[in-house]
């Protein structure tokens, strides 16, 4: 499932390969992935010049003369850009450019390809939280301030921190020190920051090796991240690589958390 660093990835690649691109026509497979019936989709967006491509957590937003197209890739998916003789075996929408390039996006389960004349207008995307990688510590501090919940639902809750999934959470968890678990308002200080390093260190990482490797970039190519780079996250039973005690899988809310008990006590 992408998370912030393969879409943060995935933006810069857009904006670098189709800014100025005009679009001139729309082949919609998968209707349902449409917020607006497919006939006004097509209209509103045929005839758009590309302006700007930028990322927020896991959503895409794509800056065109005639407003907002806005793509949210779901469990996976992939963006290609490629020519109409070579489309790929998969694919919900394309987008046909002027210039006989087109945007073949393709869906594994179930994503998004949003229309908004306004970003404000719209309902999923006006109530997401900062973008991580866009806070400053002290900005990541004043979100966690009063939360009483546990602090691993509330960074992957979309809507108080855009990004962090579950694949990215785990091992700046295990780095920081602390348990998934542990309720917000018992974190120190020192811990708050640790964590706010950690993740994005994490991110960063992914991002400089253009995303993990189980997704695709815009040219095809995989992504250079993935698991020789975790820690603890999904290595139950192996040794934590600083202690040496058996990793643990444990549930935490309708998710499953990777833990070393003895670096991330809970209490
Ligand atoms: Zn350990």
């Amino acid at each position: 499932m992408p998370e912030l660093p393969e879409i943060a990835v995935r933006a810069c690649e857009m904006k670098q390969a189709l800014v100025g691109k005009t679009i001139r026509g729309i082949e919609v497979l998968q209707p349902k992935c449409l917020n607006i019936p497919e006939e006004t989709f097509v209209e509103a967006l045929t005839g758009a010049r590309l302006l700007d491509v930028v990322s927020h957590g896991k959503w895409l937003f794509i800056e065109t003369t005639q407003g907002w197209l806005l793509l949210n890739l779901g469990m996976g998916g992939e963006i290609l850009l490629v020519t109409r003789d070579r489309l790929p075996e998969k694919y919900r929408l394309v987008f046909d450019f002027d210039d006989g390039t087109c945007l073949a996006v393709n869906f594994w389960w179930f994503g998004y390809a949003h229309f908004a004349r306004d970003l404000a207008d719209h309902s999923m995307v006006s109530q997401l939280g900062p973008d991580f990688m866009s806070l400053t510590p002290g900005e990541f501090r004043e979100l966690l301030r009063g939360r009483r919940g546990g602090i691993k639902s509330f960074l992957l809750d979309q809507k108080r921190i855009a990004g962090i999934g579950n694949v990215y959470v785990q091992d700046p968890l295990f780095k920081a020190g602390v348990h998934p678990l542990r309720p917000i308002h018992t974190l120190a200080d020192d811990e708050i920051e640790a964590l706010y390093r950690a993740f994005r260190e994490t991110l960063q990482e992914s991002i400089d090796r253009g995303g993990s490797h189980w997704e695709l970039g815009l040219h095809g190519e995989p992504g250079r991240w993935g698991s020789d780079f975790f820690l603890v996250a999904y290595r139950e039973g192996q040794p934590c690589p600083t202690c040496g005690t058996e990793v643990v899988k444990i549930r935490t809310g309708s998710t499953s958390g990777f833990v070393c008990p003895h670096c991330q006590p809970l209490a």
